[in-house]
C-alpha cells in the first residue's frame, strides 16, 4: 500500500523538542460539566505520559469518558482540574488561537463520521488541511497526491466523498491527517462506521503509519480487537483510569486474550 512514497518523518518545528520529550504529561487532569445535582465528572483526576511515537489504545465502554479524553488531549477543550502538557506546553494555560495554532500544525484528526466536505474532491479535501500553512499551490496539490498514494488511492483523487466507499472515505481522512506531517494522530473510533474488512484496513494502515514513522497514536474504541492492536491500552471505567497495560509485541492477534472483553 506505501509502495514508492514512504510515509517520512516529521520535521521538527520547535527545536526544543527532542525524541525523549513526551508527547504528553497529565496530573490530576479532570474534566467536568454543569455543576450542583447536574455534575459529570466525565474524567476525574487522570495522572499519565504518553511518549512519543506510542500507539496508545483509549478503551472502555460508552459513557466511559473516551472521547472527552481525546478532546482534552486534541486541544479541542480544556481541562477544569489539573494539568495537561503537550510537548511540555501547558494547554489549560494556552489561548485559543494557540491552541487553534497547535491543532493545524501539530495534530492529525480522525473521526468515526470522517468528517470530509462533501462538495470537495478526495485531493482538494486532502490539500484543504495544508491551506493554513505557509505552501505554494503546486507543492499543496503535490503533497496531497502523494499521501493518497500512500493510503492507496492514487486511482480516486478526483471522486466526490459520495463516490467513494466508507473505507475509501476514511482512508482520505487519514491523508488529511497525516498531510500536515503531525506528532500526533487522534482518532476517534475510526472503525465505528465500517464493516469488520474495511476497518481491519485501516487500522492495518494506521499501524503501518505508526511503525514507519516517529508519529504518536492515539486511538479511541470500544472493539477489543482493535485496541490490542496498540502498544498500550488505558482501559476507562466512569471517567477514571482503570487498567494501564502495555501489551506485548505480538499484538494484534485476536487469539490472544488480553483481557480485554467487555
Ligand atoms: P465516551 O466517548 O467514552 O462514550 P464521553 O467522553 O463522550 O464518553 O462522555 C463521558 C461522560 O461525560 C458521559 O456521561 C457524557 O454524558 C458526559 N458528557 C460528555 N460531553 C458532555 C457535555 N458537553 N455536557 C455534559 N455532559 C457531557
Ligand atoms: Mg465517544
Amino acid at each position: 500500500m506505501t509502495d514508492g512514497f514512504q510515509f517520512t518523518e516529521r520535521e521538527e518545528q520547535v527545536s526544543t523538542v527532542s525524541d525523549i520529550t513526551p508527547t504528553y504529561e497529565l496530573e490530576g487532569a479532570t474534566r467536568s460539566y454543569g455543576d450542583g445535582s447536574a455534575l459529570v465528572v466525565a474524567l476525574n483526576a487522570l495522572d499519565l505520559t504518553i511518549k512519543r511515537g506510542e500507539f496508545v489504545a483509549i478503551f472502555g465502554p460508552s459513557g466511559s469518558g473516551k472521547t472527552t479524553l481525546l478532546q482534552l488531549l486534541g486541544a479541542l477543550d480544556r481541562p477544569s482540574g489539573g494539568s495537561i502538557h503537550f510537548e511540555r506546553q501547558p494547554l489549560e494555560q494556552l489561548g485559543d488561537s494557540a491552541l487553534a495554532g497547535l491543532r493545524l500544525r501539530a495534530m492529525g484528526f480522525v473521526f468515526q463520521q470522517f468528517n470530509l466536505i462533501p462538495t470537495l474532491t478526495a485531493a482538494e479535501n486532502v490539500q484543504a488541511a495544508l491551506a493554513p500553512l505557509a505552501m505554494s499551490r503546486t507543492k499543496r496539490r503535490d503533497t496531497a497526491a502523494e499521501h493518497l498514494e500512500a493510503v492507496g488511492l492514487a486511482p480516486r483523487t478526483g471522486h466526490l466523498p459520495t463516490q467513494l466507499s466508507g473505507g475509501e472515505q476514511q482512508r482520505v481522512a487519514i491523508a488529511r491527517a497525516l498531510v500536515i506531517r503531525p506528532a500526533i494522530i487522534l482518532a476517534d473510533e475510526p472503525t465505528g462506521n465500517l464493516d469488520r474488512a474495511a476497518g481491519r484496513a485501516v487500522m492495518d494502515l494506521i499501524q503501518d503509519v505508526n511503525d514507519r514513522t516517529q508519529v504518536t497514536v492515539l486511538l479511541v474504541t470500544h472493539d477489543p480487537v482493535f485496541a490490542a492492536c496498540a502498544q498500550r491500552v488505558l482501559r476507562l471505567v466512569d471517567g477514571r483510569l482503570h487498567q494501564n497495560m502495555e501489551l506485548p509485541d505480538e499484538r494484534a492477534s485476536s487469539d490472544v486474550d488480553l483481557g480485554l472483553a467487555g
